[in-house]
């Protein structure tokens, strides 16, 4: 047992940490193998893109082809459109899923689809609306990935790409649109902007589901399924606040499990888990809907009961005193838990709950003192 000292947070601050954004960090070792057991996200990378990548080089196409149409492209420039839109996402996937560690190919390959975005550009006689999508849904997909810098780092391969094509091609530059390639961009537009947008759409659903399941941890503690500390503080506040106005009685129980270390010497780490949990189990079973019980650290744990007279009190603390000395646990026959309770009843005056705290915190002593096992007030 140890002297209270509420307001210090003990246990209820077990904060998850904000996710680490390292995606980027490679995960190979330098040998260029992926590490055992790194299955999971970076590993598929290349998996989760080729559908992706199959269907936005063919839908990318489109405008592509319309403008080589419009502008009589020599064949030479079309076997490289059907290299882009149909040949290199398999090309890709094979780079890949070959590779001894996919998620650099991946990378390597996200680059490359930059690039030909880049080449693109002067092939098509810098046509405003197909250039323009094509860089941005491109440049989109990086950002889409969630690789820190990677859209950063697609740049400079995209310029160059385009700046290398304009010398070699020798720089047309017709920039209207006509109709027919707006229409063709179209398609391509559309369907990619509505696929990122689904994707936004479930992360944040993803997202607002963990963050309810990290509050939900954050307020309960694990071991028992009681309250958390800060979760129960928080309540005895609410419950004092709404006490000035009204001066309804409530009591406040602190419990601590009697020579508890030796149930932890005696029987090991995991026995005294059992207790604190069977103990939890017990003293929500005879607990009403509105008291709040709480474990605020090691064997504490600490019951409020509201519009509860000290009699009354007393008689509940007594209850839970009786059914944990009754308690027995199939695993752990020998074990014989007790608790102390100390009560403290709220009275008109004592006013912050570290006061009324304190007070139950005394009683508790007292009934230690007094050979434990017992309730005192
Ligand atoms: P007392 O009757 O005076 O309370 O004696 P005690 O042995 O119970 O003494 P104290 O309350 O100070 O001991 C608390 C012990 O609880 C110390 C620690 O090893 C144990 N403990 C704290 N948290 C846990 C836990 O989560 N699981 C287990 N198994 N033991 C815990
Ligand atoms: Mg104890």
């Amino acid at each position: 047992m140890r002297p209270a000292s509420l307001p210090a947070d003990r246990q209820g601050d077990r904060r998850t940490g904000a996710p680490t954004d390292d995606t980027d960090r490679p995960q190979s070792t330098r040998g260029g193998g992926v590490r055992p057991g790194a299955t999971g996200a970076r590993a598929s990378l290349h998996r989760r893109i080729y559908p992706f990548r199959v269907a936005g080089m063919a839908l990318g196409g489109v405008p592509m082809a319309t403008v080589l149409y419009l502008q009589g492209a020599p064949a030479g420039t079309w076997l490289f459109l059907v290299s882009t839109a149909l040949l290199w996402p398999q090309l890709a996937w094979l780079a890949a899923s070959r590779s001894a560690d996919p998620y650099r190919a991946e990378t390597r390959n996200l680059l490359v689809d930059s690039a030909l975005a880049g080449c693109w550009v002067p092939l098509m006689h810098f046509n405003l609306l197909p250039s323009t999508l094509i860089l941005t849904l491109t440049t989109v997909d990086k950002i889409s990935t969630g690789i820190r810098g990677l859209w950063l780092r697609s740049l400079p391969g995209m310029l160059l790409a385009m700046a290398a094509t304009t010398l070699v091609t020798g720089g047309a530059f017709d920039p209207d649109t006509p109709m027919p390639v707006i229409i063709a961009c179209l398609p391509v537009l559309l369907i990619h902007t509505i696929s990122v947008s689904l994707g936004s759409y479930r992360l944040i659903r993803k997202v607002g589901l963990q963050n309810r399941e990290l509050d939900r941890l954050h307020r309960t503690d694990t071991l028992t399924g009681l309250s958390g500390r800060s979760d129960w503080e928080q309540h005895a506040q609410r419950l004092l606040q709404g006490r000035a106005a009204g001066d309804d009685p409530a009591c406040l129980l602190l419990i601590d499990i009697d020579d508890f270390k030796r149930v932890n010497d005696h029987h090991g780490h995991a026995a005294g888990d059992e207790v604190l949990r069977a103990i939890a189990a017990t003293m929500s079973a005879l607990l009403r809907p509105g008291d709040r019980a709480g474990r605020i650290g090691g064997d504490e744990l600490v019951v409020l009961l509201p519009a509860t007279p000290e009699a009354q009190g007393a008689a509940i603390a007594e209850r839970l005193r009786g059914a944990v000395e009754a308690l027995r646990l199939d695993e752990y026959p020998d074990l014989r838990p007790t608790i102390s309770v100390g009560l403290a009843r709220s009275s008109a005056g004592a006013s912050s709950l570290r006061d009324w705290f304190n007070a139950a915190d005394r009683a508790l002593y007292r009934a230690k003192d007094a050979g434990r096992n017992r309730v005192a007030g």
